[in-house]
């Protein structure tokens, strides 16, 4: 038999019992990753592997500079013709992507398919919220739903691996990255991380729509210090595991077939080559099957951490610690081959990294399917139902700040009425299409967003209504030569809406992080002089973090914190303005009263010297000195309170909601059940729309313990449900407390339940909600 002929009959016979069983088979995406009969197809191919093919696997490479520094190479057709690629990200559209995979599939010698990637981040075409944004839905099947249509667009298009979701807990709001995670809360974080991850890669990594997942950063990236982009970060293990873990963890669970590791180093050692939480953690306690990428050039950046002097040790450290594949490094192609033969890399080493990417390769079914279908890309038209999912997630995801009646008034300001009115818009954000796509949307078009200005006039034509609009500064300028216009067209209207905000790809994302995180430039004092009309304002805040809002919080009556809200901005928008839809997004993230709060989030410990016994300082008069001993020596700033302007948890409503009490179904449980996963405990309350509109209230389960053996947060969330009431209807909302809630690193680094004294809150924030408590003995 010639070679050919042995290699196809090799093929058939390990390829058919595989397509008779796959059908059979309990899929989960796990399973996809731990399947007996792809292993033994990744044996039978490693073996018949050299060196440099196997390398090869473990490089990636980008076709240009879109998402990173540096330079491409020139040489990709040859490389792929000698299998020393494995993977390519930044080129899309079907044709394109399979033009490369030919090369690599027809001329390599082991015809070995590449995977192709892509930051497919909140959509693909169809342009959703920014994740942050998405995560103030708290809604995770929503998620999961926009996921699969990025999933459905980004495949379509040859894109079979997303670098998403961004799992990273940021605490500081600070870092432009925030954008792009679901906040500061690790229960709500490992949520959507499943969401996600279930999103993407959809029932099955076979089908030629499932997009990979890649759990990015581990890990620590979200706790940069200072916020500064790819800062140092310093977290105790205990923090690690209680905090910024749970979210990969989640992640891996749900089945994520990749995981990249991080730019930052944590504790002195680099994310990129860090033993303890790419090897001991993510594979040996986790299971982890799938592989580890690099971030762009983190590999060779090791150098700069001075943890190599050479390209060879960077390389080095980097896989043995247990990153699979370099990201446009150039690294793992040029200097690990010398390594392995001079016996510095045991060959094993790379076997078992070509081993996880060939595994990936199998699972996803690309040896079957290497090329994408050709006859949907390009994509031409949004598909409407695609759009009319991310309207319809922007609109669960903005959160309404503040909503009081109008000077003289006595009803809220929102929503308007839809009698005829005249509308004056005002704002660099107002008709942005560009901002509207937020940081991470490569694939998005400007010309497909339906912006503010555009959606409100196309309202008011049809109330018979008018809008003036008038830009009135820029995002970040001191000129004031359009205030006048602005303020002219707020005195000619019945209300005024204010569009101000952030630029979504300079000052958020990626390198977007700030000293100051207030509104740029001089648009405060465009706010102030158009609410100096007397007219009533309501403020759209577009950005990418919480944002500093003192002055607006008090000088104006309404505010909407919109996010970057994607293609649909504009209708999704001027529904809720209007009342078509309520309001039911919850903030993810601490509105800070000053930048000089950060890093600021709910989940806190005490201290020993609270400024007051609870949660946060809220009646200390911090007009005057202190008049006591008692009043001075406490954890505070002399200057400003300790509390956000906005908690976690927060949102407004047209309506309006009451809590019961809470009902226990138990006052004690011992500990030791608890850690045999043998006793929960449930936790109910009633809800109650108690307002004239149906709205849907995001109902909130916290808990603290006291009594343990290290300190545990004033405040910890462990469990949300999104429900929606009709006017005067009730419901009763149950949570289950078990080992998973009450479980945490004690003081011997034992993830165990300890007797506690239990609080228990339910409610819609962190700083309010019906108590109750029970023990643990
Ligand atoms: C970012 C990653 C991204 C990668 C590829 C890096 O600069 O940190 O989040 O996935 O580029 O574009």
């Amino acid at each position: 038999m010639n070679h050919a002929r042995r290699f196809i009959a090799r093929w058939m016979l390990l390829f058919f019992p595989i397509f008779v069983a796959i059908p059979l088979l309990p899929q989960s995406l796990r399973q996809d990753l731990a399947n007996a009969k792809n292993d033994a197809r990744v044996e039978a191919l490693l073996k018949r592997m050299t060196l440099d093919e196997k390398i090869g696997q473990l490089v990636q490479y980008s076709y240009n500079t879109a998402t990173g520094p540096g330079t491409t190479r020139d040489d990709y057709p040859q490389l792929l013709a000698h299998g020393r690629i494995g993977s390519f990200f930044n080129i899309t559209g079907a044709q394109e992507v399979n033009a490369t995979q030919k090369i690599a599939v027809e001329k390599s010698r082991l015809h070995i398919p590449l995977i192709f990637g892509r930051d497919v981040i909140h959509g693909y075409r169809t342009i959703f919220p920014i994740p942050l944004a998405m995560s103030a839905t708290w809604n995770p099947e929503l998620v999961e739903q926009a996921a699969r249509v990025a999933a459905v667009e980004a495949t379509s298009e040859g894109i079979r691996w997303t670098f998403s979701p961004m799992v990273d807990i940021a605490r500081d709001a600070r870092w432009g990255r925030i954008a792009e995670g679901a906040g500061e809360d690790p229960y709500l974080g490992m949520a959507m991380a499943r969401a996600y991850v279930h999103g993407y890669q959809g029932p099955s990594l076979r089908d030629p729509t499932s997009m990979l997942a890649c759990a990015k950063h581990f890990v620590g990236y979200g706790a940069a210090e200072a916020g500064r982009e790819y800062n140092s970060a310093d977290i105790s293990e205990r923090v690690l595991r209680q905090i910024y873990l749970p979210p990969f963890q989640a992640a891996v669970e749900a089945g994520t077939a990749t995981v990249m590791s991080a730019f930052n180093s944590l504790q002195e050692v680099p994310a990129s080559a860090n033993p303890f939480t790419l090897t001991q953690i993510l594979r040996g306690e986790w299971g982890f099957r799938g592989f580890v990428v690099s971030d762009w050039t983190s590999i060779p950046e090791l150098r700069n951490h001075g943890i190599a002097l050479d390209d060879a040790t960077a390389a080095r450290r980097a896989l043995t610690a247990g990153v699979d594949m370099d990201m446009q490094g150039n690294l793992y192609a040029t200097v690990l081959a010398a390594q392995v033969r001079s016996g510095k890399i045991p060959e094993s080493v790379v076997d078992e990294a070509a081993r996880r990417v060939l595994r990936v390769k199998f699972a996803m079914g690309l040896f079957d399917h290497p090329y994408a279908d050709e006859s949907k890309s390009p994509i031409k038209n949004l598909d409407p139902e695609h759009l009319n999912l991310a309207r319809r997630v922007a609109e669960e995801s903005f959160v309404l700040l503040k909503n009081d009646p109008p000077s003289g008034g006595s009803a809220p300001l929102l929503p308007f009425a839809s009698r005829p009115v005249t509308i004056a818009l005002v704002g660099p954000l107002a008709d942005s299409a560009e901002n509207m796509l937020g940081s991470w949307s490569l694939d998005g078009r400007p010309e497909e967003v339906v912006t503010l200005r555009a959606a409100l006039a196309e309202r008011l034509d049809a109330n018979q209504g008018k809008l003036l609009y008038a830009k009135g500064t820029e995002i970040n300028t001191d000129s004031e030569g359009g205030f006048a216009e602005a303020v002219s067209d707020a005195q000619q209207a019945d209300v005024v809406v204010v569009a101000l905000g952030e630029d979504a790809k300079w000052m958020t994302g990626e390198a977007g992080s700030r000293v100051h995180v207030d509104l740029p430039g001089n648009q405060e004092k465009l706010l102030n002089a158009v609410a100096a009309t007397g007219k009533p304002v309501v403020l759209v805040v577009f950005s990418g973090r919480p944002l500093v809002l003192n002055w607006a919080a008090k000088s104006v009556p309404a505010i909407l914190e919109a996010w970057f809200p994607g293609v649909q901005a504009g209708p999704a928008l001027v529904r809720t303005l209007f009342g078509d839809v309520n309001p039911s997004g919850r903030l993810t993230t601490s509105f800070p009263r000053a930048t000089a709060q950060e890093p600021l989030y709910y989940d806190a410990l005490n201290t020993g010297r609270p400024a007051e016994g609870g949660l946060w300082q809220r009646t200390t008069d911090l007009s005057r000195p202190p008049q006591t001993p008692d009043e001075k020596y406490v954890s505070r700033y002399v200057d400003m309170p300790n509390s956000p302007l906005y908690p976690f948890g927060y949102g407004l409503s047209y309506t309006t909601f009451a809590y019961s009490k809470v009902t226990l179904s138990a006052a004690s449980l011992s500990a030791e059940a608890l850690n045999r996963d043998n006793a929960t405990l449930s936790v109910s309350a009633e809800v109650e729309n108690t307002g004239g509109r149906a709205g849907s209230e995001v109902v909130q389960l916290y808990i603290r313990q006291q009594g343990t053996s290290v300190a545990r947060p004033v405040r910890e969330l462990e469990g949300f449900q999104k429900v929606t009431l009709a006017p005067g209807e009730s419901k009763r909302v149950e949570f289950t407390l078990g080992r998973e809630q009450l479980a945490f690193w004690n003081i011997d680094m034992k993830d165990v339940v300890e007797p506690a004294n239990v609080t228990v809150w339910v409610g819609g924030s962190s700083v309010e909600g019906s108590e109750a408590g029970f023990t643990i003995n």
